[in-house]
């Protein structure tokens, strides 16, 4: 189980990186508008902003999917079952929530990326 002060910790660790990850998004949005197709950036670099494009988009909704991972822990964080493996029941030890907040599964249970 997890000590009051360590939950407390976790949950400002949520709160940043909920904020963190809006300020990303918000930031990631600029870069995928429409591709200008003005014929003064040239055949070249349109292709480079196209590539771009699709990179950051990639990384937005990368970073939007972590941010609705975090939303719902944090939504979960005062329950019991905040720091506990869903899958086998374990505690998650404070480490690997300290880097991963929104992990519900132990290191073990973890899905292999
Ligand atoms: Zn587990």
């Amino acid at each position: 189980m997890l000590k009051p002060e360590e939950r407390e910790k976790l949950k400002q660790i949520i709160q940043l990186q909920i904020e963190e990850a809006e300020k990303e998004i918000e930031e990631l949005k600029e870069f995928v508008k429409p591709v200008s197709l003005d014929a003064s950036i040239g055949r070249i670099s349109r292709m480079d902003a196209i590539n771009n494009k699709s990179i950051n988009e990639d990384a937005l909704m990368k970073t939007k999917k972590r941010l609705q991972k975090l939303e719902n822990v944090q939504g979960i964080a005062d329950s019991k079952g905040f720091g506990i493996c869903i899958k086998c029941g374990e505690p998650i030890p404070f480490g690997r929530l300290e880097f991963m907040p929104e992990a519900r599964t132990c290191v073990k249970c973890a899905p292999r990326r």
